[in-house]
Formats: structure tokens, C-alpha cells, sequence
């Protein structure tokens, strides 16, 4: 069977993308290597703009069965030690924190409930016919298997096997970061309240504490690899560190098994994110913003201009060329100033203090911390 378009990866990216074109009758194979329910290391904090998103696509947040959390403020500790922090003030739409495990399941469901078909694969490359993507190929055990379709879109996360094939390996230190997180049980609530510290000697990187569903706290560290491999601590001594300095504020027992580190790929120029024949989303694509590593909101929008893109492709009407533009559009202004804040301001102890302090005029608070922290309320 020719496919319309086959969607590898069925993160926020691959699903978003798959619930799209699904929607509108396409015939859609998606594929993951994992199982669902999976669980993604992350740090779970979710901008408002992921709740409007998710209600466009029929998801009620309040019953689609994601363990979340509303968060009503965000909070950021500058190097200074000056923090701001400001409040949201819609009562129906809303930041929030939320379980990849539950909340990948859900854009999961959407996708399957919406027509697309699921099967666990493992992909390990593009299927070529000259220099056209027509499908893709999965290792099955020893054997190849060859699944043709007209569109392909690559969803396959950070460490994507289709990305590489095409642009080979990342590797430039400027253009990736790594992470670390875990999970607490918190002693005592926490306010609803997302934490940022950017201290001295983590910035342009920072650590966090967000408050998580079941009584639970979301701790980690996000560091650029150029600081990280200048470093000789490790992460997790990183992470101990900084979860010691938060023991007196929000006390809390880190669950020693939840500690897991993966990389992000961030999104520091407009190279080209096409292929003839395929279209690269989300972490794929490296459309992870520079200064939070948030990109969970960045798969969604990728996700959907990539299928409606394979929507005009299957028509007829353009290239996977378009997607250049969309995407542009989507996502290009706000990962671009991201990037450039954290290179002129993230990255230099002094220019961030001064911003800081002139934001404490509260007519430059709301924009200061909302591009600080990725546009996360
Ligand atoms: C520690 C940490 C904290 C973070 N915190 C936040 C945060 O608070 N907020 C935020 O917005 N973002 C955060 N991020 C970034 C966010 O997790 C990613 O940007 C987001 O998951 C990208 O979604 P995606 O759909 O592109 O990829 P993914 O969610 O990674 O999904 C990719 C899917 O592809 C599948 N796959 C991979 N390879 C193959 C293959 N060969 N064949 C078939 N399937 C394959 C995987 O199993 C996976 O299900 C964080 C990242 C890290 C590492």
C-alpha cells in the first residue's frame, strides 16, 4: 500500500501532524519504536498558547485524562539574585505542567481517533527513489521492511535517524544543549508557581522547580553544551547542587530513578527543514527555543504547517517547498529572538542584570519575562 503520508515519531510533532492530515480523510501511517503510553524526560511546563492549541484540535484538557497541573504564575531568578515574577489572569485558558506520559498519549489518541494508523516500528532511514523521499525503512529484527508514501514527515525526536541520514550528526556545541530532570515528592505544597534560577555560573543555561501533578515536583538543570563541556561536574551533581539550595523553600525527596538526561537540538538559524519528499518537525528539525529549551509548543506548530503543507503536496498545488515559509511564520520570529537573547543577553551575567533591573518599571515587567522565558505565558 502507497500511503498518503507517513508520520514517524508520535510525540507532539508526529501527532499534531498525523490528527491533521488525518482529519482531513488522508490515509496516515504512524509510526513510533515505543509503545504508548511512553514517557519523554522533560520538564512538563506547557505555555498557555498549548491549551488554545489543544482546543482547537477537540481536546478538553479537563477530560482528556492529562495529570496536570495549572500554574498561575511564572517566576525568574536573574544572576543578580533580583527575581520577577508575574501572574496570568485568565481563569479558563491556562499555563500549566503536565505529564509527558499522559500528555503525549493524549495528541496520541487524537491522531488514531481521528483515522490515523499507529504501528510501533523502528525506522532507521529514508526510502529513496533518486532524489525523492517516497517512504521510509524500518528494521525489523535482521530484516529491512520498505513502507512507501507520498509524503513523509520526520517527527523521530532529537536523536532522529531520518535527520541524520540527511544532514548528518549535530555537532556544533553552539547549536545543542543537554538536560536533566527528575521527579520530587514534595513535603510541603508548592505555590503554582514555574521557577527559573539563572545563575552566575549556569547561564546562559538555568535550573528549574515546577510543581507537578500528585503532589509532585518537576527539578532539573539546562545547560548549552559549549558551558557544559567546559564544565567538570557532571549534571547530576548539577541537579543534587541545586535541589539541596531548593530544600528550605519548597522542601521536597527527589525520586532517584526519575533522573534522566537527553539533548535538544536548538533552533539558532533558518536553515532549510525540507527534504523532496519530506518534511522535518519539531526536535527533528531542531526547532527547540535557545534560551528555555522548551519545544513542545514548536512541535505542535511544526506538526501542523508540515501536514497542512503534505495537504497541498497531495493535491497538487505546491512542493514540500512551502513548508519553508509556514514554518517561518509559525515559529521563526520567536525561536530567532530567543536565540539572539540568549547569545547577547542569556549569556552575559551583567547585560542580563541591567535588563532586569529595568524591568522592574512594571510596563517592561510582562515582556521581559514573557521573552525570557520562551514565551511561556
Ligand atoms: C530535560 C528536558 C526538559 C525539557 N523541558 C521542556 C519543557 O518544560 N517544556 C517544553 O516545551 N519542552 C521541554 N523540553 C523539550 C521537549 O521535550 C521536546 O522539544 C519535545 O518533546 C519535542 O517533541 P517532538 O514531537 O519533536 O519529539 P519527541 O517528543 O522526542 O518525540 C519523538 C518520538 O519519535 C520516536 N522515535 C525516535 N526515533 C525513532 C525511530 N527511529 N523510529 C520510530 N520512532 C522513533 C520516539 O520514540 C518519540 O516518541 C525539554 C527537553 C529536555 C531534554
Amino acid at each position: 500500500m502507497i500511503y498518503d503520508a507517513i508520520v514517524i515519531g508520535s510525540g507532539p510533532g508526529g501527532a499534531v501532524a498525523a490528527a491533521t492530515l488525518a482529519q482531513q480523510g488522508k490515509s496516515v501511517l504512524l509510526a513510533d519504536r515505543q509503545a504508548f503510553p511512553r514517557d519523554k524526560v522533560c520538564g512538563d511546563g506547557l505555555p498557555i498558547h498549548v491549551m488554545l492549541m489543544l482546543h482547537e484540535m477537540g481536546i478538553d484538557v479537563r477530560k482528556a485524562g492529562i495529570d496536570y497541573h495549572r500554574v498561575t504564575s511564572l517566576s525568574i531568578e536573574a544572576p543578580s539574585g533580583r527575581t520577577l515574577t508575574t501572574h496570568e489572569v485568565s481563569e479558563d485558558v491556562f499555563s500549566m505542567t503536565a505529564t509527558r506520559m499522559s500528555f503525549d498519549l493524549a495528541l496520541h489518541r487524537k491522531a488514531i481517533e481521528n483515522g490515523a494508523k499507529f504501528e510501533m516500528m523502528n525506522i532507521t532511514k529514508p526510502l529513496m527513489d533518486g532524489n525523492r523521499v517516497v517512504g521510509v525503512v524500518e528494521r525489523r529484527d535482521k530484516t529491512l521492511i520498505e513502507h512507501e508514501a507520498k509524503v513523509v514527515i520526520a517527527a523521530d525526536g532529537a536523536s532522529s535517524a531520518l535527520a541524520r541520514t540527511v544532514r548528518g550528526r549535530v555537532q556544533d556545541a553552539d547549536k545543542t544543549a543537554v538536560s536533566i530532570r527528575a521527579y520530587g515528592v514534595l513535603k510541603k505544597p508548592m505555590p503554582p508557581c514555574v521557577y527559573f534560577y539563572f545563575p552566575r555560573d549556569l547561564i546562559p543555561g538555568y535550573a528549574w522547580i515546577f510543581p507537578s501533578a500528585n503532589g509532585r515536583c518537576n527539578i532539573g538543570v539546562y545547560l548549552h553544551n559549549r558551558e557544559y563541556k567546559a564544565r567538570t561536574e557532571g549534571l547530576e551533581t548539577l541537579l543534587k547542587q541545586f535541589s539541596e539550595r531548593m530544600q528550605a523553600e519548597f522542601p521536597h525527596e527527589i525520586l532517584s530513578e526519575t533522573a534522566q538526561t537527553w539533548q535538544l537540538p536548538l533552533f539558532t538559524d533558518k536553515q532549510v527543514r525540507h527534504v523532496p519528499g519530506m518534511m522535518f518537525v519539531g526536535d527533528a528539525g531542531q526547532f527547540v527555543n535557545a534560551i528555555t529549551g522548551g519545544g513542545i509548543y514548536p512541535a505542535m506548530l511544526t506538526g501542523r504547517a508540515a501536514a497542512q503543507t503534505a495537504l497541498e503536496v497531495l493535491d497538487g498545488t505546491a512542493t514540500e517547498a512551502a513548508y519553508e515559509p509556514r514554518w517561518q511564520q509559525a515559529v521563526g520570529g520567536s525561536l530567532g529572538t530567543a536565540w539572539l537573547i540568549k547569545q547577547y543577553v542569556a549569556s552575559n551575567a551583567a547585560v542580563f542584570n541591567g535588563i532586569f533591573w529595568l524591568a522592574t518599571l512594571p510596563v517592561l515587567r510582562a515582556p521581559v519575562l514573557r521573552a525570557m522565558s520562551g514565551e511561556h505565558y
